[in-house]
């Protein structure tokens, strides 16, 4: 794997500041395929002055500048696609086919829908006798994590840039290679220098520096609801935007009526795609006690197709995390009936597809996110029941519903708290917001509502009308 040695800062890759370097290593047989520059707030200063300089031309740029900017990314992407799919796959270990569709897919998607929204968005407008502008933030400091490492950043970078922000960004040290990459993307996309700029690091030092830098108008990060608050008390005594996508422990509510193979078998492949290491997945399986058992076998034979299927997780710290939420789950009176703690690799970060039945809700697996490959088995009495239990978690970032139609469906994902719901297996749609109710974030990402996070509003009256 090609990695630089130093920082993408003001258009071009220039030396650290530290001699320091952090080893990138393949999740899947444990080997070192590279290093980067460990940034230090020296670094991170360096690329905030960058960016401040390069704001006031970049937001001055008419949008349909910098929509063009957009889609030239994004042609750069399609261009780069398997080289991302690999590069994704060398450092995350996800298996080829999906950094293929998802890792490299979904940020070309993303790309795409901010090069029209930056076309289109309505920048100004009049109201009564004033009118009303949306204006740019300023310097963006973005904070992304390591499981969709390229999603992270396009989710944040392109509706940035869309509104007329210039962006330092300090990806995962986990997955630093996918960032490079994207860095020589913006500028192969002939995007000014300045406006975009790299700095690879540790999160408390890089990131907490820029988090803390007082060029950095606006932080938007991704990652540990722990850290996330940290940012948020950061940004708080700033007074300074913020916004934060962060942990979940979504509900799959199977109602009576459902087809219930199909949410079982789509709700087990829900979590394990990208070896459950997915913000959004749908963790906590619910279903009425007169198909509970039937439910279960169908999960655990769900699960036990995913066995030679799997990648592994992104670390060892995470699989010891993940196998201890495992063994906690044993001793806490779930029973295991797909999976466990053991998997036949010898080497590798993996964790065996895993399925609990008989979890209640107050048990740790029930509560935390575990960020693995693991389905919790609930069983709820009624719709109102399951509706306590589905809302019963301090997170609310996604969930889904299954009933014989969709508007049954609609009518209880209305109750539910949280940010967004998949309707009877409802299909990704790039322009639809996503982000937390409760502890799972403050604002949105995706769409018009991900743009808008990026701007600020100024009105100006006028004497006539
Ligand atoms: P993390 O929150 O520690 O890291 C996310 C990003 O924040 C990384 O770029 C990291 O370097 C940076 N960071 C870490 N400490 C920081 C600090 N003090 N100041 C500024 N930036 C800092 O997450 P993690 O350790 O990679 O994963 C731990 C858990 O976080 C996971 O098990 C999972 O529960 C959760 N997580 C959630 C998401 C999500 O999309 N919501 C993504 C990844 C991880």
């Amino acid at each position: 794997m090609k990695a630089h040695e130093g920082m993408y800062i003001d258009g071009g890759w220039r030396a650290a500041a530290g001699p320091d370097t952090i080893a990138v290593v393949d999740p899947v047989d444990e080997q070192v395929i590279g290093h980067v520059p460990a940034g230090t707030a020296d670094d991170v200063d360096a690329a905030v002055r960058a960016a401040r300089a390069a704001f006031p031309a970049w937001a001055a740029t008419p949008p349909a500048e910098r929509a063009a900017r957009i889609a030239a990314l994004r042609d750069v992407l399609v261009d780069r696609k398997d080289e991302i799919a690999e590069t994704v796959t060398a450092e995350l270990g996800a298996p080829l086919k999906f950094s293929q569709s998802v890792h490299a897919g979904v940020p070309i998607l993303v790309a795409g829908s901010y090069a029209e929204l930056a076309a289109t968005y309505v920048f100004e407008e009049r109201v009564g006798n004033s009118t009303v502008y949306a204006e740019p933030v300023g310097v963006v400091g973005a904070i992304t994590p390591w499981n969709y490492p390229l999603h992270q950043i396009v989710a944040k970078v392109a509706p940035a840039l869309a509104a007329g922000c210039t962006v330092v960004l300090k990806p995962a040290e986990d997955t630093p290679l996918v960032a490079q990459l994207f860095a020589e993307a913006v500028h192969q996309a002939g995007v000014p220098a300045g406006v975009f700029n790299l700095v690879t690091g540790l999160g408390p030092v890089a990131g907490q520096a820029l988090a803390e830098h007082p060029g950095v108008d606006l932080v938007s990060f991704t990652g540990s609801t722990a850290v996330g608050k940290k940012i948020g008390a950061t940004a708080g005594a700033a007074v300074k935007r913020v916004a934060l996508e962060l942990g979940g422990k979504s509900a799959n509510v199977v109602l009576p009526s459902a087809d219930l193979a199909k949410a079982v078998n789509v709700g087990v492949a829900n979590v394990m795609g990208n070896s459950g290491q997915t913000c959004s997945a749908w963790t906590r399986m619910l279903v009425d006690t007169g198909r509970y058992d039937e439910a279960v076998e169908l999960a655990a034979a769900a699960a036990a197709k995913y066995a030679d299927r799997i990648g592994p997780l992104v670390n060892a710290k995470q699989q010891a995390r993940v196998r201890g939420y495992i063994e906690k789950g044993v001793a806490e009176g779930a029973r295991l009936v797909a999976g466990g703690t053991e998997t036949p690799h010898e080497k590798g970060y993996f964790v065996a597809p895993t399925v609990f039945a008989d979890v209640t809700p107050d048990m740790t697996i029930a509560q935390e996110e575990i960020f693995g490959p693991v389905v919790s088995i609930i069983r709820y009495e009624d719709e109102d029941d399951a509706l306590r239990i589905a809302n019963d978690t301090v997170y609310g970032l996604a969930g889904a519903v299954w009933a014989a139609d969709d508007a049954e469906a609609t009518a209880f994902a209305r109750r539910m708290e949280t940010g967004q719901v998949d309707i009877n297996g409802g299909r990704f749609n790039p322009l639809a917001p996503f982000g937390g109710y409760k502890q799972s974030g403050v604002g949105r990402e995706l769409g018009a509502h991900g743009l808008a996070e990026y701007l600020q509003t100024k009105s100006l009256q006028f004497q006539g009308k």
